[in-house]
């Protein structure tokens, strides 16, 4: 059996670091806001190219600290991708402000960035870009309208850890960045964690402070803060992963161009990228028209995959205000997308086995 993402295997390799690290902690007899998430946060934020990083509990609380530290309310409207994760939407309408969806382009499934001008108005307060399947999204058309209209670009970079636009990563490409450690993304944790980077010192202070009951000074409380950080053991294991996370992607990128050059079948999409750097290839994204008989050939030939994902978000029954809302490619995007697997710990004779059964499919 071929897993989509085997995570005790991805682990394993790393086992007696961790193992060492997590003891460390345990012996230190001090599990929050201390040297292991002062290091990581030092680390992560060199490793993005950014001036400061600060953990928080989970990739949805990094966007929603972001939109409470400028203070966007109701009303307030945030631009962002119809086909995305959940998350990215969840983020906007909890604080009371309005997604305004933006399709995107078919070919590379981020968001469509000659389709986001006509969206803005004078409640327009922020792009929320999210760097999709690990692909980062070409920025400078979306730069240059946030300066004439003087919007905010958050980067939901939940899925691209270590992806590069002209040679800056992601976390380092507009205002500010949320990003997620849950354990499948590219650098996973061993539970939930997230974290967002800025170049802003003041607004990296005052999300410091909200996401620690509004607090930078014990029993002081500038805002109606919450609780959301990242805990010792999470950023202990993190840095130990935090090293290894090029080497990673890197793999992901010889898996992903192996398929690309071998995956030889009329009936299949293969992802597209700009440009070799772009995409740590967090998912390795096909299309196909009749994705369930795909999906159940590759499970008899014992491989394993998702979809990311079955279902758009103005289709779900938490946003039942949108039920009729007509988005055609994202529409067709969830119709027809299969993820196959891909993951550094994958073996050689794995890669060559999902190209040989994707190559003999009808
Ligand atoms: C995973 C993910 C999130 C949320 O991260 P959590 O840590 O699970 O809260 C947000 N946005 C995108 C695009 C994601 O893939």
């Amino acid at each position: 059996m071929i897993k989509f993402l085997d995570l005790h295997k991805v682990n394993e390799r790393y086992r007696d670091e961790i193992d060492d690290k997590i003891k460390e902690v345990l012996d230190s007899g001090w599990y929050l806001l201390g040297r292991q998430n002062e290091f990581f946060c030092k680390n992560f934020a060199n490793y993005c190219g950014a001036k400061f990083a600060l953990g928080v509990a989970n990739g949805l609380d990094a966007l929603n600290l972001i939109i409470k530290a400028y203070e966007f309310g109701a009303g307030d409207e945030i631009i962002v991708p119809a086909h995305t994760y959940i998350a990215t939407i969840l983020a906007i309408s909890q604080n009371q402000c309005i997604p305004i969806l933006v399709e995107p382009d078919i070919l590379t499934y981020n968001i469509n960035p000659d389709l986001i001008e006509q969206k803005i108005t004078p409640k327009t307060k922020a792009i929320m870009l999210v760097h999709l399947y690990g692909t980062a999204v070409p920025m400078d058309n979306i730069l240059t309208l946030a300066k004439k209209y003087n919007l905010k670009v958050i980067e939901d970079s939940a899925q691209a850890h270590g992806a590069v636009y002209k040679g800056k990563k992601t976390g380092n490409l507009g205002d500010i960045a949320a990003f997620s450690f849950y354990p499948g993304k590219n650098l996973g944790a061993l539970g939930d964690g997230g974290a967002i980077t800025t170049n802003d010192e003041e607004l990296y202070l005052k999300i410091k402070a909200i996401a620690n009951y509004g607090s930078l000074k014990k029993y002081e409380h500038r805002y109606k803060g919450v609780n959301s950080r990242l805990d010792e053991i999470q950023a202990a294991v993190l840095d130990v992963k935090l090293k290894y996370l090029d080497k990673d992607n890197e793999r992901r990128r010889q898996i992903a161009k192996y398929y690309c050059e071998n995956i030889k079948n009329p009936n299949i999409i293969l992802p597209q990228v700009y440009d070799e750097a772009a995409s740590v290839w967090h998912v390795f994204v096909i299309r196909t028209q009749n994705r369930t008989q795909l999906q159940n050939y590759l499970s008899d030939n014992a491989i394993e995959t998702n979809i990311h994902y079955p279902t758009p978000i103005h289709k779900q029954s938490a946003y039942k205000e949108w039920e009729s809302l007509s988005l055609p490619i994202t529409e067709q995007i969830c119709k027809e997308v299969l993820s196959l697997p891909i993951s550094p710990a994958m073996s050689d004779a794995e890669v060559e086995k999902v190209v040989e059964i994707m190559n003999v499919y009808k």
